[in-house]
């Protein structure tokens, strides 16, 4: 029985990624070790790494003056670590709160400043996103913080606010790399690597140059971008599996036609299911266009028993994790890159099967 896999993370991953990392597990490339297994300050890590900087740099067109820095700790460490270093001027920022990630970034960093937050989709059940205008924001805030993607809601920025010249912060953890941004766009983008990257365990940060070295006197060590910056992402021992994962990932996305190739796949597979969503008379979307999520889509069915007997029933036939976040409830597919159309084809004809037997 096919396996497709809808977790909202950690997720999965490009089953060729897989079946390289088997076949490269215990003997890396004529080593005759693991990879595992080798000094993050042996020249065969230092070449994994530069090459995964320069893959991702190559696939989200990252400038120079910007730096990417591999960490841990997830993203919830960003949250304090974004306030850490950016809020050393006004020591205010501006916050958008499109969901409980969001919101949970701002209370982080009220712990370090003054996070105010400027609009909220709260009343909306954060199915919708605020309409936010570069007048909303406080013109003495040393950054904006916005969420990409809101990986429990499903849903997503029809367009990035304008902020003035204001460093726009972003946790894309659950979109990085499933269609292009603008890099130049952002100050910051911060990402875990469970969902479209890698393993969890590895923190994607990439982060603009003169942004880097004001952090806060207390700042921890590791928090702090500059330690990262000038050790190239070495200062301590880095998540080294999950950065050869992430780098095998990479590669895979190029293979398969880099991130433009990725979005418009994307766009297919989430249209699919929504439009099976919109014409169904027994399920349905949670979230409206324009906001919808590429990455996670939400949606219920009829009434608590039908959703358990579906949950039950899709796992049996191999469609794992569809079962929404705990806090909310309903159904939820997470499309990731990896995510074959064929699992998204495979999953509505079933759920079209079922909407048929009743
Ligand atoms: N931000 C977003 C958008 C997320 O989806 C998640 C978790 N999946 C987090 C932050 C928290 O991430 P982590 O578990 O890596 O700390």
């Amino acid at each position: 029985m096919a396996v497709y896999n809808f977790s909202a993370g950690p997720a999965i991953l490009p089953a060729a990624v897989l079946a390289k990392a088997k076949e490269e597990l215990q003997d890396y490339r004529g080593t005759g070790m693991s990879i595992m297994e080798v000094s993050h300050r042996s020249s065969i890590f230092q070449e994994v790494i530069d090459q995964a900087e320069s893959r991702l740099r190559e696939l989200m067109q990252i400038p120079e003056e910007y730096a990417v820095l591999f960490t841990q700790g997830g993203a919830w460490s960003q949250f304090s670590a974004v306030p850490l270093n950016l809020l050393n001027g006004s020591k205010k920022a501006d916050y958008i709160d499109t969901g409980s990630w969001a919101s949970k970034a701002a209370k982080e960093a009220a712990r370090f400043g003054e996070a105010r937050v400027v609009s909220s989709s709260k009343e909306d059940g954060y199915t919708t996103i605020p309409d936010v205008h570069a007048s909303d924001f406080d013109i003495e805030a040393d950054y904006i913080h916005l969420t990409t993607n809101n990986t429990i809601y499903g849903t997503t920025y029809p367009q990035l606010p304008y902020t003035r010249g204001i460093p726009l912060v972003a946790d894309m953890s659950s979109n990085i790399l499933s269609e292009p941004y603008n890099i130049r766009d952002f100050g910051l983008v911060y990402a875990g690597a469970q969902k479209n990257i890698g393993p969890a365990g590895l923190t994607l940060v990439i982060v603009r140059k003169d942004l880097i070295g004001k952090a806060q006197e207390s700042c921890p060590t590791m928090l702090n971008y500059a330690t990262l910056a000038e050790k190239g992402s070495m200062f301590n021992t880095p998540p080294t599996f999950a950065i050869y994962l992430a780098g095998l990932v990479f590669d895979w996305i190029k293979e398969e036609g880099g991130v433009s190739a990725m979005g418009r796949r994307n766009r297919n597979k989430a249209r699919l299911l929504y439009d099976y969503l919109d014409q169904s008379d027994l399920f349905s979307a949670l979230v409206d266009y324009p906001f919808r999520s590429i990455m996670n889509i939400t949606f219920m069915v009829g009434s608590e028993e039908l959703e358990k007997k579906f949950i039950q029933q899709s796992d049996e036939a191999g469609f794992k994790f569809l079962k929404g976040h705990r806090s909310v409830g309903g159904l939820r597919a997470s499309l990731y890159n990896a995510m074959p159309l064929e699992g998204v084809e495979a999953l509505v004809s079933f759920m079209a099967e079922f909407e048929r037997r009743g």
